[in-house]
């Protein structure tokens, strides 16, 4: 849905993309690579379909998920 811009379910094609909010600390959506620090926040970006609610989350930068691999691979 992020490459394609449409939306996999009902094939709509306004797609949202929700960025992770800087400040937001308390969000349940981001994956975190420490327990210890919250130095190691790994944003992930939400792309929500308009038309159907579908939504997909998406680790975009590739530096983050190198250290995703380090963290967990
Ligand atoms: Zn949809």
């Amino acid at each position: 849905m992020k490459n394609t811009r449409q939306c996999p379910k009902c094939g709509g094609r306004e797609i949202l993309r929700i960025p992770d909010h800087p400040m937001r600390h308390a969000s349940g959506n981001n994956i975190y690579t420490s327990s210890l620090t919250l130095a190691k926040k790994i944003p992930v970006i939400r792309y929500v379909c308009a038309g159907c609610g579908y939504t997909e989350n998406w680790v975009e930068a590739p530096s983050q998920l190198n250290e995703l691999r380090r963290a967990f691979g």
